[in-house]
């Protein structure tokens, strides 16, 4: 049978417009159906604003900072609308560069929902179009928990709507967003109170991490509510009130549900095509991104994977040079070195202490420092971690962590290294920058602590 295209690709974000223009460069009739923005979460609502509004907070502390280093400066207040005036122009640039990408590839475009009708036909705003081969790459959905008064409640795409910095904001959640955008609203000036219902946040990460990024905020005023969550949201008189499992209520003027995102799946019509997905509506893949239709694939977020743009990316690259190049690969989930933007940032690669430990016998090297930059500032909260995670039977290093200025990027080129399957006695051989944060993961020499060790008796018996 003909088919109207090679490749259908639904959705224009990170993944889908990757695999689409490199399919296309490879030779292959290739279209792409986007319902919302061209460049999908990561342009318009997620990495990208988010990271000019976190050098927003930084211009801020740099200027208050400047006078401990001979400057007069006079800070006069921050001008919101200034600053979403600025992000927005450039967001609109770059979504604009991702759709021309695709078309100077000579990919065809469609601005509309894409939903199937069977397997090889996709119901494109009012077209029926048929491909011999689908990629779903449609992201995923911010949640709201299910809570009365849950409506009242923003997600992460509207803070990059908000017409004005809101005084008083509750953030429900613990994960790297709610962290985020925490010090994003502080930063800015307002006054933020984060509530999730582990001990600590950032579930997943390495628990020195956790443990001193709490020291972090707190330090620097915002208020975390461990081991609760909210049971209500209600207007009164104008503000937001949320009443919390712990009985306390806090008044606010916006709350925001960074509670996790779902797979954007609901609707697309799966079962029509016969792919299946997890309970949570994630598509389920195997190694090649192949779903349980073998010409239907997925990658990107709604495969709930590794959820960042450059495994969104890389991923799609792959799938391209292999379904049209000619060059069969796969991007490795492995060793993805990631970030946390919160003020200070964290970057963190490979295994947690926890995960390490979990496999075999490690050795544990740990530095807290005051940056020099702020010894002079005498700026709170900001001590910095260094964290390497060793096995003892290889040298490798199977983890590194940190939390600190510059954190992000440092850790892409420690992600290099970790890769590549470095042992802590090439960090050691390796000259130091100076004065720089970054020398002290090469000067790391006293252990702190070994983990996962057996008891003697135990050891024998294994
Ligand atoms: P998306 O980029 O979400 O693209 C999916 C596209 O499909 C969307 O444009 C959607 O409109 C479209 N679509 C959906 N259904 C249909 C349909 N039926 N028909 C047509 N179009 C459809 N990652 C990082 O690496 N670093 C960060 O700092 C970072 N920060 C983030 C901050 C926030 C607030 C958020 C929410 C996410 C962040 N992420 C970050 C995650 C990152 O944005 C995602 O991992 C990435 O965008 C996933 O790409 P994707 O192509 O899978 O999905």
């Amino acid at each position: 049978m003909a088919y109207d295209f090679d490749l259908f690709v639904i959705g224009g974000g990170s993944a889908g417009v990757r695999c689409a223009r490199i399919s296309a460069g490879h030779g292959a009739r290739v279209a792409v159906a986007e319902e919302r923005f061209w460049g999908g979460t990561c342009v318009n609502v997620g990495c990208v604003p988010k990271k000019i509004m976190v050098n927003a907070t930084e211009y801020g502390q740099w200027a208050e900072d400047a006078a401990a280093f001979g400057w007069d400066v006079e800070i006069k207040g921050h001008d919101w609308a200034r600053l979403a005036t600025r992000r927005n122009a450039e967001i609109e640039r770059l979504s604009g560069i991702y759709g021309r990408l695709l078309k100077g590839n000579g990919v065809t475009t469609f601005d509309a929902r894409a939903t199937f009708v069977d397997d090889h036909t996709l119901q494109v705003g009012d077209q029926r179009i048929t491909a011999e081969r689908i990629l779903i790459a449609t992201g995923g959905t911010a949640q709201r928990l299910d809570i009365p008064g849950a409506e009242l409640g923003l997600i992460s795409d509207d803070l990059f709507t908000l017409p004005a910095l809101p005084r008083r904001v509750v953030i429900i959640g613990g994960g790297y967003i709610a962290l985020e955008f925490a010090c994003i609203l502080h930063g800015l000036g307002a006054e933020v109170d984060v509530m999730y219902r582990a001990a600590l946040p950032l579930r997943g990460f390495d628990a020195d991490v956790r443990a001193e990024v709490v020291e972090a905020l707190t330090t620097q005023g915002i208020n975390l509510n461990p081991d609760v969550s909210p049971t209500r949201i209600a207007r009164v008189d104008g503000h937001l009130m949320v009443n919390m499992s712990n009985n306390f209520m806090r008044e606010a003027d916006a709350v925001f549900f960074c509670t996790g995102r779902l797979p954007n799946t609901h609707g697309l019509g799966l079962d029509k095509a016969g792919v299946t997905t997890t309970a949570e509506g994630a598509i389920v893949v195997d190694e090649e991104h192949r779903s349980s239709q073998p010409h239907i694939y997925a990658l990107g977020d709604v495969i709930d994977r590794v959820n960042l743009t450059p495994m969104a990316t890389a991923t799609g690259h792959a799938l391209a040079d292999t379904l049209f190049g000619n060059k069969p690969r796969r991007a490795s989930y492995d060793n993805v070195a990631t970030a946390v933007f919160t003020n200070p940032p964290i970057g963190t690669v490979g295994l947690s202490e926890e995960e390490a430990a979990a496999r075999g016998p490690v050795d544990v090297y740990v530095t807290r420092f005051t940056p020099m930059r702020h010894s002079i500032s005498g700026r709170k909260g900001r001590r910095t971690l260094m964290k390497l995670i060793v096995c003892q039977k290889t040298d490798r290093v199977l983890g590194a962590h940190m939390l600190g200025e510059d954190a992000a990027e440092i850790m892409q080129g420690i992600g290099i290294a970790v890769g590549m399957g470095a042992t802590k006695a090439d960090f050691d051989r390796t000259i130091g920058i100076h004065p720089t944060a970054a020398e002290e993961f090469v000067t790391l020499r006293t252990r702190a602590r070994e983990a996962g060790v057996l008891p003697p008796a135990q050891a024998a018996a294994e």
